[in-house]
């Protein structure tokens, strides 16, 4: 019988709790879930596990596994779940939580390890693989989660359904550490991270420029397709976000200093109530829907210290946004707009993509029945593009104001990752008292959208370093070629081709073409070692043969080399390649 494989993985934190039984008799056991792409185990001893111990865990699992002891369940009353976890404190904690809830006590034994578990599990050990898992490390973790508790051990598994899919997992495992942006950002000169600024990067001159492509592109593109650029307060008194309904929400979550007690403010966590103030500034009429206004204001969003990960997870960064007022018949035409949109920009990089509705959460804003038409709509609009199955559900995850579709990106290491967002919202304008007058001269309040294509254009950046390994495409590049002359006495040469180079009419969010020339005194090899580890997509190499006949070689940075270019031919083709911004070089 084949079992979904949270259910294996979650067994398998069964077996290891039994593994580490026998060779610690004395360990305390709090719980062990299956995770992403695994599960773990939280133990407390004196003892310190170490990687050393992780292969004699491994052994005594797969004994254990090969062993086909039974899972088998049995309900039992407070009395005797007391008596069998007597020294067990972690799982009297639970029982008594469970009992004073009114659950059943279940509890599972494998061998000679019982837990208090819900269930399921697999029916056997022979169901389990024998060699789909492997530990990963051990941590520590707060008993749950809180910081005001006993710090216990956690050890960490990845468990697939066999070793060929444990073994994929792990070379993915590693390629995507090979790939790391905040690796490989540093190494290409695009960005640092200092101690005293902790989740706010510094984007070097490289970066800045990768940055500024993206963000021109985003802005002309969203300018040809009816976007309104604007730009609003980065700061706001606190009564802006009562009424967004922020304060209630998301206080938590804001950067908020006061100058006084009446004068409390905050940096903007999302830039959906300046759009707000803005639509408002003057009348509005059916004429002026939809209404689409972009930005990409700097944001500011406290995370725990711990949730702050390179590019991924700041405290300060660039949304690509835009807030879009329609009237409620303007809701599928302009979601397919949209969706047309992002499809056009994960097509340019190559990025699939599938899209998951997220539902009314349990903090929700507003009435049921409204949400309840908003969801339909979506779902419809869904089903008509993508088919009954071509799209996922995230129960209770939408916005507290509205449902929302969210783009799953899926990079070329088949990792998945959440990046756009579009999110209906028949909240927020009533809080505003937003209108518009509709054709017969009546009052009638708006529905907003909320949408982003990239997400934040940092995190983006950082995201396509993994996807892409740093190869960047050539409008994105730093530095669109460098030049290497063979001999001193190519120089001059060398130096009329970037004069040429530098002077070609071409539109970047930089002056021109960028050019780079390399006259240092440094072997030929290791000048074009340099250019490839910054990922630099030409280099131009002239030599008394290029001199000689007037053309130039041009080498790739994947390694391949043509000789006697025209340069007027290779200005051609980098013009085209930016152009149309081609991923391939
Ligand atoms: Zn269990
Ligand atoms: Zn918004």
């Amino acid at each position: 019988m084949s079992y979904p494989i949270e259910l294996i993985r979650h067994s398998l934190a069964h077996v290891m709790a039994a593994a580490v039984q026998k060779l610690h008799p004395d360990v305390k056991f709090a719980g062990g879930p299956a995770i992403e792409n695994g599960f773990y185990y939280d133990f407390d001893t004196d003892y310190r596990f170490s990687e050393e111990d992780f292969e004699k865990i491994e052994k005594e699992m797969r004994e254990l596994i090969k062993s086909n002891g039974r899972f088998e369940q049995k309900i039992v009353d407070l009395d005797e779940a007391k008596k069998i976890f007597a020294d067990q404190p972690y799982k009297m904690e639970w029982l008594n939580e469970y009992d004073a809830a009114g659950e059943k006590l279940s509890i599972y034994t494998f061998r000679d390890f019982t837990d208090l578990c819900r269930g399921p599990h697999v029916e056997s050990s022979k169901d389990l693989p024998r060699d789909g898992f492997k530990i990963r490390s051990v941590a520590g973790a707060y008993w749950k989660g809180d910081s005001k508790n006993k710090m216990l051990q956690r050890i960490y598994v990845d468990a697939f359904e066999s070793k060929d899919a444990l073994d994929a997992f792990l070379k993915m495992q590693e390629e995507a550490a090979k790939r790391d942006h905040r690796k490989i950002g540093p190494a290409l000169g695009l960005f640092f991270f200092d101690e005293r600024s902790p989740g706010v990067p510094y984007y070097m001159p490289a970066g800045w420029t990768v940055y500024r492509e993206l963000y021109n592109f985003w802005s002309e593109y969203h300018e040809k397709h009816g976007y309104l650029e604007f730009r609003s307060p980065l700061m706001n008194k606190k009564e802006l976000y009562e009424t967004s309904g922020h304060w209630d929400h998301y206080k938590d979550s804001m950067f908020v200093f006061k100058e006084d007690d009446n004068n409390v403010f905050a940096l903007a966590p999302m830039s959906c109530p300046n759009s707000i103030v803005a639509y408002q500034h003057e009348p509005r009429s059916y004429h002026d829907l939809p209404w689409r206004m972009a930005d990409a204001d700097m944001l500011y969003r406290y995370e725990n210290s711990g949730a702050l990960n390179g590019l991924f997870r700041t405290y300060e960064f660039n949304q690509d946004d835009a807030h879009i007022f329609i009237s409620e018949d303007m809701i599928e035409d302009e979601y397919n707009r949209i969706i047309d949109i992002i499809q056009y920009y994960y097509k340019l990089f190559d990025m699939k993509y599938f899209i998951k509705l997220s539902t009314r959460p349990d903090d929700f804003m507003g009435d049921i029945e409204t949400w309840n038409k908003a969801e339909t709509i979506l779902k419809k609009i869904l089903v008509n593009r993508f088919g009954n199955n071509g799209f996922g559900i995230k129960e209770k995850d939408g916005a507290f104001y509205g449902p929302k579709l969210d783009i799953q990106m899926v990079d070329s290491l088949g990792r998945e990752w959440q990046t756009g967002t579009i999110q209906l919202d028949f909240q927020l304008p009533r809080n505003f008292n937003c209108v518009y007058i509709d054709k017969d001269g009546n009052k009638k309040t708006p529905i907003l959208i909320h949408r982003t294509v990239y997400g934040s254009l940092g995190r983006f950046m950082g995201l396509m370093l993994e996807h892409l390994a740093g190869k960047l495409p050539v409008w994105l590049s730093p530095v669109h070629a460098v030049i290497i002359p063979i001999s001193d006495r190519c120089k001059v040469y060398a130096d009329s081709i970037a004069e040429k180079l530098q002077n070609v009419e071409i539109k970047t969010a930089t002056a021109g073409l960028r050019i780079k020339k390399d006259y240092s005194s440094e072997s030929m090899q290791k000048k074009i070692r340099n250019a490839q580890l910054k990922q630099i997509p030409y280099m131009i190499i002239v030599g008394d043969k290029e001199l000689e006949s007037q053309t130039i070689s041009v080498r790739r940075r994947d390694g391949k080399q043509e000789f006697n270019v025209q340069l007027d031919d290779f200005i051609e083709s980098l013009k085209s390649k930016i152009k149309n911004r081609d991923l391939d070089i």
